[in-house]
């Protein structure tokens, strides 16, 4: 069977390889001439920024890519533990080192509130069931039958779905920081703790259960260790070609179009890419359906992101791998960002280091950098080449003062990306950051579906789709292609 794969994010690499080992023969077009989508690299000079993923977890869904074809994964990649996982900074200056030690936990936790020590212990137990339903049981299943989404109702109106994940990490924990960084992991795939499902509160748990980790070299080395695969099991690559064109007849997929022209027959396509812009831009016969036009009416999109990247001519020790820097006005800011679709000053930032753990990143004696700070998308209709120069100075000014002194004067590269970026180059609706929101009403049965609702042959992996963003959440939806193609 010929499948062809469009997009070469981590979801549609893992697509390919699994389709491959099943015996398909694999086409994998990449609109760029590098692959890896969100989590492509950019080197300058010596610094080699990672372009999107950082916090590698679930390391296991990696490394069974190579497994599938009796590859040792430690041959191609180098995945490595942290044992800090994010250090949280607080606008007073106070500081939580987060991590997988529990003893250390619960003795920073009782340091802020005493109370919330066994409030935490009854949160991390309520999102191991969480897990167990939500990951274990569901994150690897095709939901496109309601009646199987039907089914899962009660469990999940008793894991309390209904619930944002910072109303459920409230309901056992009083102290307002505390409830800010049990409650931030929505924010790693799109979504507002304040909105999204407490489904989503199995990150919490997943992280304890694999660790946090980081692959020597970058998240790159993962990407470029999955093309060295790829190319060993004849999966052919088109670079730099972008498919501008899924053609059908009647309601089957018989092949695509390129850029150059060229056109490509196939029996399957599968679709890293943004599915809402694959069904605006790519499909030329409109077939749809009442209930398909009124779920991508009312479709919500993740926030935008500003990236900036940066690297220093002088060294920051104190600095961790993973910073998160709350700003005081955490829920306005995100309700700027996801309702009002406007900026705000005092805003919360991600923070990467990665020469915190490798020094490969960066020239001798340097640091490599990036910060990023949650925007609005596109909807905002915000001119970013305008505002973009005025965030980058927001940011630096705002770093200087908590975390980076004198940082102005150090860097000695940098450049940033804006929601414009993530709409024109990788092609994503709104410029979103990871593609729909991550609520209950856009996920399971109500995201979009593994195997189109639509056309037959044509499929969809990646963060828009089932199980959702993320590099796990992209890895299983790889996983639930399997099950059905
Ligand atoms: C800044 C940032 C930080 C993040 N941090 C983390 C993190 O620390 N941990 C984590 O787990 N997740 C993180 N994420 C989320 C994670 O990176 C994404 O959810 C995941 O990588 C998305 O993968 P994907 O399979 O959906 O494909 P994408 O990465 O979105 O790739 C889609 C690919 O399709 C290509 N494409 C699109 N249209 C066409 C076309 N017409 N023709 C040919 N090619 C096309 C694009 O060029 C792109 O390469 C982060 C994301 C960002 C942006």
């Amino acid at each position: 069977m010929n499948s062809v794969v469009i997009g070469s994010g981590f979801g549609g690499i893992a697509a390919a390889i699994r389709l491959k080992a099943k015996g398909h023969n694999v086409t994998l077009v990449e609109k760029h001439k590098d692959l890896g989508g969100r989590a492509r690299v950019f080197k300058r000079n010596g610094f080699i920024f990672d372009g999107g993923p950082t916090v590698i977890t679930a390391p296991h869904l990696i490394y069974e890519l190579f497994h599938l074809f009796n590859k040792n994964p430690h041959d191609y990649i180098n995945i490595k533990p942290l044992d800090t996982w994010y250090r949280f900074v607080f606008e007073d200056g106070s500081k939580f080192d987060y991590s997988g030690n529990e003893e250390n936990m619960k003795d920073q936790i009782k340091k802020i509130h005493q109370e919330d020590v066994i409030g935490y212990e009854k949160l991390v137990n309520f999102t191991k069931k969480i897990f167990d339903k939500g990951f274990t049981e569901l994150s690897e299943v095709p939901f496109d039958n309601p009646s199987f989404m039907i089914k899962q109702i009660p469990a999940l109106l008793n894991l309390k779905s209904y619930k944002s994940v910072y109303a459920l990490v409230s309901s056992y924990i009083k102290n307002e920081k505390l409830r800010r960084l049990l409650s931030m992991h929505p924010l790693l795939v799109g979504g507002n703790p304040f909105t999204t499902t407490s489904i989503y509160g199995l990150i919490l748990y997943l992280e304890k259960k694999w660790g946090i980790h980081y692959s020597i070299g970058g998240t790159g080395q993962i990407i470029n260790g999955l093309e060295k695969l790829m190319i060993e099991e004849n999966i052919e690559i088109l670079k730099d070609k972008e498919v501008i064109n899924i053609v059908s007849k009647d309601n089957k997929i018989i092949g695509l179009k390129l850029d150059n022209d060229k056109e490509i027959k196939t029996d399957n396509i599968i679709c890293n890419a943004d599915p809402p812009a694959v069904y605006s831009k790519l499909i030329n016969s409109k077939k749809t359906n009442s209930i398909f036009n009124w779920k991508m009416r009312r479709m919500e999109y993740s926030m935008g992101l500003f990236v900036y990247y940066f690297g220093t001519k002088k060294t920051y020790e104190n600095v961790e791998h993973h910073t998160i820097k709350f700003g005081d006005k955490y829920k306005e800011h995100l309700d700027d960002i996801f309702k009002y679709k406007k900026l705000n000053e005092d805003i919360s930032y991600y923070l990467h280091r990665p020469t915190a753990t490798d020094k490969s990143m960066a020239p001798d004696g340097h640091d490599c950098f990036y910060v990023l700070v949650p925007v609005p998308n596109n909807q905002s209709g915000i001119d970013w080449s305008i505002e973009g120069g005025k965030i980058k100075n927001l940011v630096i000014d705002k770093m200087e003062k908590s975390l980076l002194p004198n940082l102005r004067e150090n860097i000695v590269e940098d450049f940033y990306l804006t929601p414009d970026y993530f709409e024109k180059e990788l092609n994503t609706k709104y410029g979103s950051g990871f593609s729909i929101q991550p609520k209950f009403s856009q996920s399971a049965y109500f995201r979009f579906h593994n195997k189109s609702e639509i056309y037959n042959g044509l499929y969809f992996v990646g963060a828009g789709t089932h199980p959702g963003a993320g590099v796990p959440g992209v890895l299983s939806s790889a996983k639930v292609l399997d099950k059905i193609l």
